[in-house]
């Protein structure tokens, strides 16, 4: 049986750059250890969840690690608040927020101007309600999650954003009986936060600088979290995760993973890449199955910079080279969870390219680790065939029959 390191680039997909000679970003980056162990390997093209589908990268990497999302993705709101870091308990109830700002009686920003700093009002909107524990927590502009945790909680319930401006801010209703308490408590919830921010201190400076206050905090995307089977006792193997993006490290939380703390891994282009792939090599030691992700690759696509998705990646294959090493007793698989095209600027439904390395498997012909050259390799999969390659490639996989 061998170990397995699964590296994933995250949105490293990409298309052709103007400014790259019309090449992507892997295309035009030198990456000389990649190619190494593209060579050492096997490659090909893998669609995140399916054909086409612009995967984000909490279904995408759910689906990788063996969890259909149809099954166990429960809605944006759990997953936004795993992302700002708020860990999740079975039974709590997540929404994704928006502060906004009303007046008269009626929504007239959905985004408060794209307010930002909104750190002050959500903490003075955490509060107790009848049992019922509010967590609330500013992501980027204005954005936020907020997590009810307690008894008897159901996310049978509407949403309170309205969806369109000069409409009045709305309160949930109950979808069901079941839901009665909760509805009347995010109600409670809802009065009582907009009571705070009309008199907020942050909101009389915004007011008094001639901008849109946040006085209205909007509620949708309710969810439960969803029970994930422990990764360990799916696959029989010890799993931790590396990665400095709290979505994903929740999401590794979720499953069962252990979340290591690596010295100046930050989630961003400046990260610790040596620091990343030490801590990966010395976790063999300790667990079957380490999950990287490294999220530069996207953070690049979005801000539409190929030169830095090109930097990234070179940042990345030079310090992989202890990998190349480790091939008789360690699988190591990279690919992305997406693709994101610099010239697009989000995820797209691109395939993306994989490749499984090791020693003693058969290798075919591609030399070069990159969508075109992988595209005459021997794979064409859905992230869903991942973990399921994984555990052949690695000695692990159950016969199925006799
Ligand atoms: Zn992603
Ligand atoms: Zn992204």
């Amino acid at each position: 049986m061998k170990n397995i390191i699964l590296l994933i680039m995250d949105g490293l997909g990409d298309r052709p750059n103007v400014e790259l000679g019309n090449k992507t970003a892997l295309q035009a980056a030198d990456r000389p250890n990649l190619n190494r162990l593209a060579s050492n390997g096997t490659t090909g093209l893998m669609s995140p969840v399916s054909f086409g589908i612009r995967a984000g990268s909490d279904t995408s990497h759910l689906s990788i690690l063996g969890y259909d999302p149809l099954k166990y993705y429960t809605g944006r709101g759990p997953f936004e608040a795993l992302g700002l870091g708020i860990e999740l308990k079975p039974g709590d109830v997540a929404f994704r927020a928006n502060y906004a700002t009303v007046k008269g009686g009626k929504v007239i920003d959905r985004r408060a101007g794209r307010v930002h700093g909104t750190d002050v009002l959500s903490a003075d909107l955490e509060t107790e309600i009848d049992g019922i524990r509010f967590i609330v927590k500013s992501g980027v502009e204005h954005r936020a999650a907020v997590v009810m945790r307690g008894y008897n909680l159901s996310d049978k319930i509407t949403e309170t954003d309205p969806h369109t401006v000069n409409s009045p801010p709305e309160y949930t209703r109950a979808l069901e009986p079941e839901a009665e308490f909760t509805a009347t408590v995010i109600n409670k919830f809802l009065d009582r936060s907009r009571k705070i921010l009309q008199d907020h201190e942050f909101n009389r400076k915004l007011n008094s600088d001639g901008k849109l206050p946040a006085n209205e905090i909007m509620l949708r995307g309710a969810g439960k979290i969803p029970a994930i089977p422990p990764f360990q006792e799916k696959y029989s193997m010890r799993a931790a995760c590396i990665s400095g993006t709290p979505l994903i490290r929740g999401i590794a939380g979720l499953a069962g993973f252990t979340n290591l703390k690596v010295e100046g891994m930050n989630g961003r282009v400046d990260t610790n890449y040596k620091n990343i792939i030490s801590a990966a090599v010395k976790a063999l030691d300790t667990y079957d199955f380490i999950l990287v992700n490294i999220k530069g690759t996207d953070i690049a696509g979005h801000d539409r910079k190929p030169e830095l998705k090109k930097s990234v990646i070179e940042q990345v294959d030079s310090v992989i080279a202890p990998f190349l090493e480790r091939l008789d007793d360690t699988l190591i698989v990279v690919t992305g969870d997406h693709s994101t095209p610099c010239s697009y600027g989000d995820h797209t439904g691109d395939p993306v390219p994989v490749m499984f390395a090791t020693n003693g498997i058969i290798n075919d012909d591609v030399r070069y680790f990159d969508e075109l050259s992988v595209s005459s390799g021997y794979y064409k999969i859905t992230s869903n065939d991942i973990m399921p390659i994984i555990m052949s490639y690695s000695d692990r996989a159950v016969k199925y029959g006799a």
